[in-house]
């Protein structure tokens, strides 16, 4: 238990923050690097001798002895490669050092992380550079410094550089429209964002004992147990114990590297809970995501039980996400977002508002291609997450405030609707006006946008990075014209009625989840890109190229290097996964059938031999059934072995190859999960070789 008045002394104890800095750092120096941070001025090399001597200092004042640039390479995770700040002097002795070029350039051997085709093996130096908009912090005992990772030849190689390209475009045009409206105050524009991560807690006995858990991060056998999540008795259920005494070192874990977590709660599945930080900047607030998901699997690890980041790791019931929530602020404290107490007549709202629907609108396939992989499709449009249709939610009042504007008649501005509970003793209080539809994909909720496709295992970088520069080049439209026009105010009204008209078909206030929606989407021509391997091939489109050119955020080559390698991960993950099956099947599951049908065998002939008649026996019927089932598994394993040889490289094209192991490898890796889980409800539970669903899903 932690003392609650202890929280204010541990919060942020790991980091090298501001308030440090401003502390360890001389007056000049703080105020040149808080201009680098907050205005993206460059940065002094005195500036960085300064600052790497200070955050040494702090670290061995800490007992920290080593640093590590820490970086976000596609692997989808971070990478860090530890170094010591000693260094030899000619007395034979040493002393702790660290320059501004060692905390400005890391030039680690990049060649074994993948590059999608972009860079040759023998060109495998990569260089890492500071980022010093998140702050150092210590992790394992090393000082960890967030940095970008880019190839020799400078091409981007990790998820933080285009993160940060796309918060400075999407600053640089929000501030052309907002020069416009007179604000000339604002010279900065952040976006930021707050994930809610949702995870599995299961006893780490189990997690071990799955090979399937532990290789693919997902049940990949398992009959559906008795109770799963029928009864909804799970969710916002009181926190048992063990969950509660993990839940507590975590947020105290977090709290020390200055996460400020936030919410937690049970989850709808049995064994799945939620966690929310306050939202930070979008660069922070991935950093902060990644090092919480880690957090997570090494606090349940000492808590003796392990932590699922995966998107379904049970089949039937409900898996994981991650609700991207996302909004834009002016260094002055102003939320773009904020409606205000009468958003009609709040006409910086109602424009921001409209770059966002334009946005959403023209660019559906790239979001849909930002929350795309092979976990993540065993969710979208599984009638548990939004479907793969993108749509905007945006509630009564906003919708029906932009079909005044669309039919150019008055709106009346209706007074906030009072909750009366009818009760005395309670107070009245106000009810939210974007009402909570927890069916739509992206959804307007009172002061920001949530999106929530995303699959628990993501990084919110790829999905911020595709948010910030889609609306950026809606602001940027809007800018070009308004800078034109001679009356602003007329222009703004004309510009926001015709993005309502033209791309009001993004905007869907009923049940997503419907099967109805599908049906009346295409008809409004939205996309539906079921799958991973259908969505992808979008990426490389003349579209999507000229405008990650255009904001320079990526190059074509590292679009296409990027394409590539989501579809190869994508294969990767479904060969790792079929290799798994055919191995526990073979090493484990069929075994295990032959053992029980022996003993089955041996009871039914030593009841013969005693006497008793066996012609109607259960033990015969049943071991003839098992051995009629163990045969057709046996020869679905072969089936599903020449499957995977035969998967080939499809001549290097990495879309076709994508698509056969969604139509073919997928496919059959079904056909042979259903006979074993029939298998499973068949063999008696001292025989079957792993946990099944009810042990795993009820063992904490
Ligand atoms: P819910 O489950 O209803 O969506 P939560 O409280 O679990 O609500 O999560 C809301 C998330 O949205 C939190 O992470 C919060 O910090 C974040 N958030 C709130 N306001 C903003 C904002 N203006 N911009 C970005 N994120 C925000
Ligand atoms: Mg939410």
């Amino acid at each position: 238990m932690i003392n609650d008045s202890k929280v204010p002394e541990i919060y942020g104890s790991l980091v090298f923050s501001d308030s440090v800095m401003k502390e360890k750092l001389p007056k000049e120096i703080y105020r040149s690097l808080k201009k680098t941070i907050e205005e993206g001025n460059d940065l002094d090399i005195t500036v960085a001798n300064s600052v790497a001597t200070a955050m040494k200092d702090w670290a061995l004042e800490k007992g920290v002895t080593h640093y590590t640039h820490w970086f976000q390479p596609m692997t989808g995770i971070t990478a860090e490669k530890h170094d010591c700040f000693i260094s030899p002097q000619a007395d034979g002795k040493v002393i702790m050092e660290f320059s501004g070029k060692e905390l400005i350039k890391g030039e680690p051997d990049a060649s074994s992380f993948p590059s999608g085709g972009l860079r040759a093996t023998f060109e495998a130096r990569g260089y890492t550079a500071w980022d010093p908009t998140s702050y150092a912090f210590i992790k394992d005992n090393s000082l960890c410094i967030p940095t970008i990772f880019c190839s020799y030849s400078g091409e981007v190689l990790d998820k933080k550089m285009p993160l940060l390209r796309s918060m400075e475009v999407i600053s640089t045009q929000a501030c052309r429209v907002l020069q416009l409206f007179g604000d000339s105050a604002v010279t900065h524009v952040t976006s930021e964002v707050g994930p809610e991560q949702e995870y599995f807690l299961v006893d780490r006995g189990c997690y071990l004992k799955r090979k399937d858990l532990r290789f693919s991060g997902r049940t990949l056998f398992g009959a559906k147990p008795p109770k799963g999540q029928e009864l909804e008795d799970h969710y916002f259920g009181s926190i048992r114990p063990r969950v509660m005494a993990f839940m507590q070192d975590l947020n105290k874990e977090l709290w020390k590297i200055g996460i400020l977590a936030k919410t937690e709660h049970n989850e709808v599945a049995p064994a799945q809970h939620e966690l929310a930080p306050i939202y930070t900047t979008a660069n922070i607030a991935t950093d902060h995501n990644q090092l919480t998901m880690e957090m997570m699997k090494k606090v349940a690890e000492r808590h003796g039980m392990a932590c699922l980041l995966h998107e379904k790791p049970f089949a039937g019931v409900n898996g994981s996400g991650k609700h991207n929530n996302w909004s834009l602020a002016t260094n002055t404290g102003v939320n773009l977002f904020k409606p205000g107490k009468n958003p009609i007549e709040n006409k910086r709202f109602m424009l921001f508002l409209a770059a966002v629907i334009k946005a959403v609108d023209e660019h559906q396939d790239l979001l849909r291609i930002s929350v795309a992989s092979a976990g993540n499709d065993h969710r979208l449009g599984a009638n548990e997450a939004p479907p793969a249709i993108v749509s905007i939610f945006l509630g009564d009042e906003l919708t029906s405030i932009l079909d005044s504007i669309e039919k150019g008649c008055e709106y009346n501005c209706t007074k906030a609707n009072t909750m009366q509970t009818g009760i005395h003793v309670l107070p009245d209080f106000k009810k939210d006006t974007t009402d909570r539809n927890r069916t739509s994909p992206f959804a307007f909720t009172g002061n920001k946008f949530e999106f929530r496709m995303l699959g628990s295992t993501f990084s919110v970088s790829g999905p911020n990075i595709i948010l910030n520069t889609i609306v950026a080049e809606a602001l940027s439209e809007f800018a070009d014209r308004l800078e034109k026009a001679s009356d602003f105010n007329k222009e703004v009204d004309a510009l926001i009625k015709e993005t309502v008209i033209k791309h009001k078909r993004i905007i869907f206030n009923g049940n997503n989840y419907a099967k109805e929606w599908v049906a009346e989407a295409k008809q409004r021509g939205l996309l539906n890109l079921k799958s991973t391997p259908e969505a992808l091939p979008y990426f490389v489109s003349e579209k999507n190229i000229k405008l990650f050119t255009k904001h320079k955020i990526f190059t074509e080559a590292e679009i296409h290097s990027r394409c590539e390698l989501l579809l190869e991960n994508y294969c990767k993950v479904i060969s790792i996964e079929a290799l798994t099956m055919l191995d526990m099947v073979r090493k484990d599951i069929l075994p295990a059938v032959y053992e029980y049908g022996k003993m089955l065998a041996g009871a039914a002939k030593a009841k013969k031999e005693i006497g008793i008649d066996i012609s109607d026996d259960s033990e015969v019927a049943l071991a003839e059934k098992l051995g009629r089932l163990a045969s057709i598994l046996f020869k679905k394993a072969d089936l599903l072995e020449k499957t995977l040889i035969s998967a080939g490289d499809k001549n290097g094209n990495t879309a076709a190859h994508a698509m056969f192991y969604k139509e073919t490898v997928l496919a059959e890796m079904q056909e042979f999960r259903a006979t074993a889980d029939e298998l499973e409800t068949l063999v008696g539970a001292k025989y079957w070789p792993f946990p099944t669903y009810g042990e795993i899903l009820y063992s904490v």
